[in-house]
């Protein structure tokens, strides 16, 4: 496979992992990615990995619910450390080498995360999943992902999602959304579109660090977009 990128950072949301059950996670939709990513990584492309856990539970709908937000957040952030686990697993059955880090101390669950763990893991040819999104409440695992995206060095963060790229409106509510091949982040933040949270856009912006949103439900699309097809929607 032909590609510009050396390494990367792929956002999963939790929900993602559901797959058609209403909650938690969907065995053979992790297989299913769980093989493609493999595929990418043996294709010598270094490979991290940030994932929501909104399939388990999230923070604000904890508070709604009168969960202290806190400890509804850190509830969240568990929630993503589950999802983790799983995915490893799931590439270790695959034959791909992953390390599940929890940007939250709780070794032996995860490595505690920084930079260079998750860098020498990936140059060691392992696919590092990074968990608990920033591992501070009141952020969400997109900012997660912005921030390690930034902090290893990715060339771009690939936002997989259920939708196809970013619409002027959200299609699954207006037809008549049209969408975006390639929009600046500045355009994204005056249209107030919800792709991800203003905390996640503004990062990647004052950071230059590039996505891609794409639609990650159909199988082949994590390929495609490495190989530079324009089936999502640039961010830059
Ligand atoms: N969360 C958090 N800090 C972070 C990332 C996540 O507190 O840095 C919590 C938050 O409660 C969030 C939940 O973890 O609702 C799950 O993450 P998210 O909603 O981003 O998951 P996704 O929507 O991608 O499945």
């Amino acid at each position: 496979m032909r590609t510009n990128y050396k390494r990367i950072l792929l956002k999963l949301s939790g929900e993602s992992l559901m797959g058609s059950q209403g909650y938690g996670i969907d065995p053979q939709r992790v297989k299913d990615y769980a093989e493609e990513i493999r595929d990418i990584a043996r294709s010598g492309i270094e490979i991290a990995i940030v994932i929501g856990g909104g399939n388990i539970f999230r923070g604000l709908a904890g508070a709604a619910r009168g969960v202290d937000r806190v400890k509804g957040d850190q509830m969240g952030m568990l929630a993503t450390v589950i999802n983790s686990l799983a995915l490893a697993s799931a590439l270790e059955t695959a034959g791909q080498p992953a390390q599940v880090f929890t940007a939250v101390n709780m070794f032996p669950i995860g490595e505690y995360y920084s930079k260079w763990r998750a860098i020498d893991a990936m140059k060691q040819g392992k696919i590092a999943i990074i968990s608990c999104g920033t591992g501070s409440p009141y952020f969400t695992t997109d900012t997660g992902s912005a921030l390690h995206g930034i902090e290893v060095e990715a060339d771009v963060m690939l936002k997989g999602t259920r939708v196809d790229g970013i619409y002027t409106a959200d299609p699954e509510k207006d037809p008549s959304a049209t969408k975006f091949d390639e929009i600046s982040y500045d355009e994204i933040l005056a249209r107030g579109l919800k792709v991800m949270d203003l905390t996640a856009t503004v990062m990647c912006k004052e950071n230059h660090l590039p996505i891609i949103v794409f639609d990650m439900d159909t199988r082949g699309n994590l390929t495609r977009v490495m190989a530079g097809e324009n089936i999502g929607t640039l961010v830059y």
